[in-house]
C-alpha cells in the first residue's frame, strides 16, 4: 500500500515538472516572437496607432497618413520628451473643428440633387486655416483628414504663416454643365461661408476645383457677405488671383525635382520623365520639366494612360489644356490625335524612365509598380499627388536609396504661392510673374534643405520622408506649446 502511494506521489511530480517544462518551452518561443515583432515595429508607434484607429473608426486613408508620420516622429518625440508630456502628435491627429453640412441643388432639370460638404479646419497654431476644396465621387472624412493632417506639416514647411483644413464635397463636377456647377457652387458657398474668412480659414482648389469652381464660389461668397476680400485662393488674375498660382504646384514639384537631382550632381536636362494624371498638377509639371530639358512620355486620367515616346512638347500641351480645361474631354483623344498608344484600364508606372511625377491621386502606386520603376531605371520620384504611394512602394524606395521626394514637401508649392497670393491680397498689390516665380524657387530650395537638415542618415542618404515630418513638425509643436491647452 505504502509503496503504491510512493508511485503516485513520484508519477505526479514527473507530471508536473513535465507540465512545467513543456510550459516554459512554449512562454520562451512566445518571448522570441514578441522580440522578433517588438524588432520590426516600434511598440510606441503600434499603441499610438490602436488609440487613433479606435478613435476613427474605418479611416483608413487618415490612419495611413498619420501611421507614416508617427514612424517619424515619435522616435523623435522620445528624445525630446517636452512634445510628449504635451501630448503635441495626439493634439496634432485630431482636427479642432470638423463640419458637416447637407448640399442641395437643382440640376437642369429642375430635379433636386444632393451631396455632402465638408470642412475639416485641422490646426491653427501658426495661421489661420488654409487648404484645398476637393469635389469628387470618392470624398469622405477619412480622405479629408488625411489631407488636411499632411496640409499642417507642408504649410508649416513653407515658412509661410499658415495653419492647415481641407473640405470638399462628393460631387462630381464630370458631366455636369457650368449652370449646375454653378448652382452646386453656390449651394455650398451659402453654408461654407458661416465658416470661413480671410482671417479665419481660406480654402483654394484641389481635384474637381479649379478656377471655374473658384469663380462660382468667390462670386457667392462676396453677395453674401457684402464683402471684397481674399477668402479663396486660386482665384484669376483680374479679381485678386495671383500669377503663377495656377502653375504653382507643378513648377514646385518640377523644381523640388530638380534640387534633389542636385544633391547628386545631375539636373532634369536629357531625363525621361513619366508623369500621372491630366489635371492642374500634371498640366503645368509637364510644361515646366519640358522647359527644364526633360522629356514628358505619359499622361494618364482615370480612365488609362497615353504614351507618346518623342515626348509631349509645347503644342501638345497645349492641345491638352484645351483637352481638359475647356473641352473637358478624356485623355484618350490624345491618342486618337497624335497617333500614339493607349493604355486603357493602365497606370503608366510599367513605362521605362529615370524620373517618375505622380500627379493624379492617392495610392496611385503600390509596391509592384514601385518595384517596377525601380528595375526599369527610375531614380527620382517627385510627388505632385498627396499621398500617392502606398507605405510599401515607400519603403521599396528607400530600400532602394532611390531620390524620393513626398508630397508634402515636393507639392507644397501650390499653398505656398496661395500664400503669397493672400499676402498680394492684404497689401492690395499685384507682384510680377517673375517675382512670384523667383519666390516659388527660393520656397521650394528652403523645403528642400529642410528636409536634407533633418533627414540625412549616417550613411549619407537623404530621406526626404523622415526630413520633411519633423522639419514641418517642429514649428508647429513649439507653437503649440507656447500657445497653452487649446
Ligand atoms: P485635377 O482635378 O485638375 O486633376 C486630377 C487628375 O487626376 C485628373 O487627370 C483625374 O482624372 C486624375 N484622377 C483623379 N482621381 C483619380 C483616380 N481615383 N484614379 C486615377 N486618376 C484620377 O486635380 P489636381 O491636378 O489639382 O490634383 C491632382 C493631385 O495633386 C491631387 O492629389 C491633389 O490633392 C494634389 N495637389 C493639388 C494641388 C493644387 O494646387 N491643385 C496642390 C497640392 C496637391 P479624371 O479626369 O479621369 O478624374
Amino acid at each position: 500500500m505504502l509503496i503504491s502511494i510512493k508511485l503516485v506521489q513520484v508519477i505526479k511530480k514527473r507530471l508536473l515538472l513535465f507540465i512545467t517544462d513543456f510550459y516554459n518551452f512554449i512562454t520562451s518561443k512566445a518571448k522570441i516572437n514578441i522580440t522578433k515583432k517588438s524588432n520590426t515595429m516600434d511598440p510606441n508607434v503600434e499603441r499610438f496607432m490602436a488609440t487613433i484607429k479606435a478613435k476613427n473608426p474605418g479611416e483608413s486613408e487618415f490612419h495611413q497618413a498619420v501611421h507614416e508620420v508617427a514612424e517619424s516622429l515619435i522616435p523623435f518625440i522620445e528624445e525630446n520628451p517636452k512634445y510628449k508630456h504635451a501630448k503635441i502628435l495626439e493634439r496634432l491627429s485630431e482636427p479642432e473643428r470638423v463640419i458637416l453640412f447637407r448640399v442641395p441643388w437643382l440640376d437642369d432639370k429642375g430635379e433636386i440633387q444632393l451631396n455632402k460638404g465638408y470642412r475639416i479646419e485641422m490646426n491653427s497654431a501658426i495661421g489661420p486655416y488654409k487648404g484645398g476644396l476637393r469635389f469628387h465621387p470618392t470624398v469622405n472624412l477619412g480622405i479629408l483628414k488625411f489631407l488636411a493632417f499632411e496640409q499642417v506639416l507642408k504649410n508649416s514647411l513653407t515658412t509661410l504663416p499658415m495653419g492647415g483644413g481641407k473640405g470638399g464635397s462628393d460631387f462630381d463636377p464630370k458631366g455636369k454643365t457650368d449652370n449646375e456647377v454653378m448652382r452646386f457652387c453656390q449651394s455650398f458657398m451659402t453654408e461654407l461661408s458661416r465658416h470661413i474668412g480671410p482671417n479665419t480659414d481660406i480654402p483654394a482648389g484641389d481635384i474637381g476645383v479649379g478656377g471655374r469652381e473658384i469663380g462660382f464660389m468667390f462670386g457667392q461668397y462676396k453677395r453674401l457677405r457684402n464683402e471684397f476680400t481674399g477668402v479663396l485662393t486660386g482665384k484669376a488674375i483680374q479679381w485678386g488671383g495671383s500669377l503663377i498660382r495656377p502653375e504653382a504646384t507643378g513648377y514646385g514639384a518640377t523644381y523640388f525635382a530638380q534640387n534633389m537631382l542636385e544633391t547628386r550632381g545631375d539636373s532634369l536636362k536629357g531625363k525621361t520623365v513619366v508623369i500621372s494624371g491630366s489635371g492642374n498638377v500634371a498640366q503645368f509639371a509637364t510644361e515646366k520639366v519640358t522647359e527644364l530639358g526633360g522629356k514628358v512620355v505619359t499622361l494618364s486620367d482615370s480612365a488609362g494612360y497615353i504614351y507618346d515616346p518623342a515626348g509631349i512638347d509645347k503644342e501638345k500641351l497645349a492641345y491638352v489644356m484645351e483637352l481638359k480645361n475647356v473641352k473637358r474631354g478624356r485623355i484618350k483623344e490624345y491618342a486618337e490625335k497624335y497617333g500614339v498608344e493607349y493604355l486603357e484600364g493602365k497606370r503608366p508606372w510599367e513605362v521605362k524612365c529615370d524620373v517618375a511625377m505622380p500627379n493624379a491621386t492617392e495610392n496611385e502606386i503600390n509596391e509592384q509598380d514601385a518595384k517596377t520603376l525601380i528595375k526599369n531605371g527610375c531614380f527620382c520620384i517627385s510627388e505632385g499627388a498627396n499621398m500617392p504611394s502606398a507605405p510599401a512602394a515607400i519603403n521599396a524606395y528607400i530600400e532602394a536609396k532611390i531620390l524620393y521626394g513626398p508630397g508634402k514637401a515636393a507639392n507644397a508649392g501650390g499653398v505656398a504661392v496661395s500664400g503669397l497670393e493672400m499676402t498680394q491680397n492684404s497689401m492690395r498689390l499685384s507682384w510680377t510673374r517673375e517675382e512670384v516665380d523667383a519666390k516659388l524657387q527660393s520656397i521650394m530650395k528652403d523645403i528642400h534643405d529642410t528636409c536634407v537638415k533633418y533627414g540625412t542618415e549616417n550613411s549619407g542618404y537623404i530621406n526626404y520622408v523622415t526630413g520633411a515630418n519633423i522639419g514641418g513638425f517642429l514649428k508647429v509643436a513649439d507653437s503649440m506649446l507656447a500657445q497653452g491647452v487649446v
